[in-house]
């Protein structure tokens, strides 16, 4: 192992001359197959993590049980007083973890720390929320009633994770399910295990440290068969799935087939679009941002550009002059701002959807190859690219699907409405983003003829939402809600409760049953 990687993975408590348990419920083992986790700028093997057997995923699925029966009763400031700690501990560690999230993942430096900062501030969140989390009153036609809607906690909430976000989305769901009272259970993407052990680690020290079982912050480090078992068991009440739309589309149905809850935080494909009097100077640096940053693999990454006719050229030669100065390297190196993808089938990926796109005659004004130069052939450099495809018609593959890497195609329009129908007819619907400053375009692209994404910006690009509302989708994005908001409505189980203070019985809506 480099010295460099054995420093983060050191500071982290991460052994590096053994096998890595990935399991924990309150005790940590592992005896499943082997992960290796592999870092995408160098491909050196940065650990091997022991994943769940079958049998220890049921062993953790009782332990997470046993475990939200305890913290159900625990009153919900108590809880928000251990996420104070749980959130202290990871802010102690930002600078550590966000380098590991760095090196396994792939993402720049600032972004690595960004995600763990993101975690400590949906923990500030949900302490606040754990006095917060109240029902409401309702009043009742009948004398002498109550009407009550009280949120109790809801069980077992599963969390199934994709390697884009390998901190920052765990924290949004846990900070919400523990402030609510539930056990969680965490099955990261198989290729960020390290990631998913440093956080149970830092979690499970503050735990421990309370007297709390371990099993409200469990861990099945495992692949799909394991993301298989945690979807169909009925001891899951809850299933937080973030991931790619062929994924969920499975998890969705196997989830809904047992009448289990599902949450679902899909693909995205989310369009930028220029108007003739967007203030230049923040658009430019907002889209290369948006389409290069994290190399392209955010969720809310800006995949389609639509630039009014009257500024397309101007604008394309500007974006152009800036992607040439990108400065491409080590994601841990403080200039850089693109890194690597995150696996080799990734490049393969970015590599057919090149080759789809000459294929239909898009032109590609710039990128379009690997980076083959050392240092960067060790790794997987890909060069941002740019195509303008022959045409914008929203039916057309290259438009309607998700392409997880740095790859923008752009689309010319004439009037707004034009460029709403483009964003708006895709199947996804995660984020979009406006630029202009005449009051009546935010009014059009806001409202009920407007975007139809569950990210609705102005003057703000597609990508680097705060966790204060509540984030997602629509449409085969999958609906779901997470971090700010009422998101954490989804992690209660919600009752009506009619309670009757009077001396008789009535029935509601004047039914007379007298006997
Ligand atoms: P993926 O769908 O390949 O994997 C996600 C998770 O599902 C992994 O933990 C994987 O092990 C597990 N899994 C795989 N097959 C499974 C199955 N049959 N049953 C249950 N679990 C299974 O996604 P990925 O490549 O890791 O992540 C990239 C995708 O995630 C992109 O589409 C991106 O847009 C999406 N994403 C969405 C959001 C959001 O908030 N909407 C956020 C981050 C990433």
């Amino acid at each position: 192992l480099s010295t460099r990687a054995a420093t983060i993975l050191n500071a982290l408590d991460l052994p590096t001359n053994t096998e890595i348990p990935g399991v924990y419920d309150g005790a940590w083992r592992g005896s499943g197959d082997l992960l290796e986790s592999k870092c995408p700028t160098t491909g050196e093997v940065l650990g091997r993590v022991k994943m769940a057997s079958p049998k220890e995923l049921h062993e953790v699925l009782d332990k997470t049980r046993e475990a939200y029966r305890y913290i159900r009763s625990v009153p919900a400031p108590k809880r928000g007083e251990i996420l104070r700690q749980v959130r202290e501990a990871l802010a102690a560690k930002r600078d550590e973890l966000g380098a590991l999230v760095s090196l396994e993942m792939g993402k720049i430096k600032t972004e690595g720390q960004g995600e763990v900062q993101e975690f400590v501030d949906i923990c500030d969140y949900a302490v606040g929320l754990s006095r917060m989390m109240n029902g409401r009153v309702v009043a009742s036609e009948r004398p002498g009633h109550s009407i009550l809607e009280v949120a109790n906690p809801l069980g077992v909430v599963s969390v199934l994770t994709a390697f884009n976000f390998p901190v920052a989305v765990y924290g949004w769901n846990f900070a919400l399910s523990f402030a609510a009272g539930n056990a969680t259970i965490w099955k990261p993407s198989e290729t960020t295990p390290l990631c998913a052990v440093a956080v149970t680690k830092i979690i499970a020290q503050m735990l421990e440290k309370n007297g709390i079982p371990g099993a409200v912050s469990a861990l099945v480090t495992g692949d799909k068969c394991t993301g298989e078992a945690i979807t169909e068991s009925r001891d899951v009440d809850l299933v937080s799935f973030t991931g790619s739309e062929h994924v969920g589309r499975i998890v969705g149905k196997t989830v809904q087939s047992r009448f289990g809850k599902v949450l679902l935080e899909l693909g995205g494909n989310n369009a930028s679009i220029i108007m003739p009097d967007a203030d230049m100077n923040l658009a430019l640096p907002a889209v290369f941002f948006g389409a290069i940053g994290t190399a392209g693999q955010r969720c809310t990454s800006t995949r389609r550009l639509y630039l009014h006719r009257s500024i397309a050229d101007e604008f394309l030669t500007k974006l152009r002059r800036l992607y040439s100065t990108v400065r491409v390297g080590d994601p841990l190196a403080d200039s850089t701002l693109l890194g690597p993808l995150h696996t080799t089938k990734a490049v393969e990926t970015y590599a057919a959807a090149i080759g789809h796109l000459r294929s239909i005659g898009a032109e590609i004004i710039t990128g379009g190859e690997r980076y083959l130069d050392s240092p960067l052939d060790q790794g997987n450099f890909v060069q941002p690219t740019i195509s303008i495809p022959k045409s914008a018609n929203p039916a057309d593959k290259i438009w309607r699907t998700e392409t997880f890497a740095p790859v923008l195609n752009v689309g010319i329009f004439d009037e707004l409405e034009q460029a709403i129908e483009w964003n708006n007819n895709v199947p996804q619907g995660l984020s979009s983003s406006l630029w202009t400053r005449d009051i009546r375009n935010v009014g059009k692209w806001i409202g009920p003829a407007g975007s139809d994404a569950g990210i609705v910006n102005v003057n703000v690009g597609t990508s680097g939402a705060e966790i204060g509302a509540a984030f997602g989708g629509n449409k085969s994005t999958g609906w779901g809600r997470e971090s700010g908001g009422d998101a954490w409505k989804q992690y209660v189980r919600w009752s009506a409760c009619t309670i009757n203070f009077s001396d008789a019985a009535p029935l509601a809506q004047g039914v007379d049953f007298s006997i």
